[in-house]
């Protein structure tokens, strides 16, 4: 909800600029006009005002237009930029048109550069468009404004005519130039943002089974923590140890020792419910955190792992060797450090390592000498 008003505002700031933007646009082209009739530059006077004062009423409408678009369809996805693009090119066109030399040139060269500028904001198509409409409005104007020997003699028409065209071209190149670039620049951060995701992911992930890492494991007890403290939920966590690994590799080799502990993550990935979270601690230890999981609870997804783990085949040349585990389980205490709790859980799996392995043991509810000492570790 925060963020549909914040793209709201949003939405609504950039749309305030543009108004601001056409408004300064078509104020500073009046004012150009005016001061340019004033100090006797526009050749034509009347005709001059006739032109640009439709052309000042069609940049009102825009503005109008622009300010409905805003009030009624908040979110409609209308944009004014090519119109008032095509509008301020035709507008300074027909202004250098009947302009005198040194305003005409001034007026052409901004039209160039305004229209360079609009690259940044038009498609490809639309950018055609717009250099069409300015060379067709030039063209228009300049066989206007020859008979009327606005635009001087038949030579000077024509080299006035070819040299702008000629700058159009270039204009073209360039905006094009400017819009590809923009294009590009835009994929890039596309995909950056997309490897950025894909780096995140990776960073929380283990590389070998894909579970989540250490780190990211107590990030997320000190979350359920937080929770908890506040009475919103309570939760466990079970330790596993596989039980002699060095086994495992010794007999047949590291690599397989991988593919167990890969099947181990996803047995373990399936015993447990889709709100819970499991990672690799680092060599063949693991934790589990069941959300909202009483003692029993957890003794019933820990003691499911423990018998799924023990019928997995690790050679199909030694189906009587088999791998177990061995699990602690402490429930969160209140206020409790994160360490102390995964250092309870780590004692009780030590107490199944030593009561004979392949087992599942529950830490004891006050603290012990022991679990004490495993916490100061
Ligand atoms: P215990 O029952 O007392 O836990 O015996 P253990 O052999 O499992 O324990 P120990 O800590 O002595 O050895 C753990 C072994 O786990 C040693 C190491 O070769 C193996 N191991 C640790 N990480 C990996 C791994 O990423 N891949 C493979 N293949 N083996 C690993
Ligand atoms: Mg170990
Ligand atoms: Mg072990």
């Amino acid at each position: 909800m925060a963020t549909a008003v914040r793209e709201h505002l949003y939405t609504r700031m950039l749309r305030m600029r543009r108004f601001v933007a056409i408004s300064a646009m078509l104020i500073v082209y009046s004012s150009f006009v005016y001061g340019a009739h004033a100090f006797g530059m526009l050749r034509l006077p009347d005709a001059a005002f006739a032109v640009a004062g439709a052309l000042t009423l069609v940049g009102l409408a825009l503005l109008v237009f622009g300010a409905a678009v805003d009030l009624d369809i908040p979110r409609a996805r209308l944009s004014t930029t090519m119109p008032s693009a095509i509008w301020a090119a035709v507008a300074l066109l027909s202004t250098a048109v009947l302009a005198t030399s040194p305003l005409r040139l001034l007026l052409l060269a901004a039209s160039l550069l305004g229209l360079t500028f609009s690259a940044l904001h038009l498609e490809r198509v639309q950018l055609g468009k717009l250099f069409a409409a300015v060379w067709i409005t030039y063209s228009l104007g300049v066989a206007v404004g020859f008979p009327t020997g606005v635009m001087g003699d038949a030579q000077g028409a024509l080299f006035n005519w070819l040299g702008y065209s000629l700058a159009l071209i270039g204009g073209v190149l360039v905006a094009n130039e400017v819009r590809r670039l923009k294009v590009e620049l835009e994929g890039r951060s596309r995909e950056l943002e997309v490897a950025l995701v894909k780096v995140r992911e990776l960073a929380m992930r283990d590389d070998l089974t894909g579970l989540y890492n250490r780190r990211q494991l107590m990030e997320y007890l000190q979350r359920q923590k937080a929770l908890a403290d506040r009475n919103t939920l309570s939760f466990a966590v079970c330790y596993v140890d596989l039980d002699h690994f060095k086994r495992v590799n010794d007999r047949f080799g590291h690599r397989q020792g991988d593919d167990v502990l890969r099947a181990f993550a996803d047995i373990a990935r399936r015993v447990v419910r889709e709100e819970d979270f499991v990672a690799r601690m680092g060599g063949e230890e693991f934790v589990m955190v069941l959300t909202n999981a009483t003692l029993t609870d957890a003794v019933r997804v820990a003691e499911r792992l423990r018998r799924q783990t023990q019928l997995m085949v690790i050679h199909p040349d030694a189906p009587d060797f088999a791998v177990t585990a061995s699990v602690g389980i402490a429930a969160y205490r209140m206020r409790e450090a994160v360490e102390q709790l995964l250092a309870r859980a780590d004692t009780a799996m030590y107490a199944a390592k030593t009561q004979g392995r392949n087992r599942v043991v529950v830490a004891p509810e006050i603290e012990t000498e022991a679990a004490r000492g495993a916490a100061a570790r």
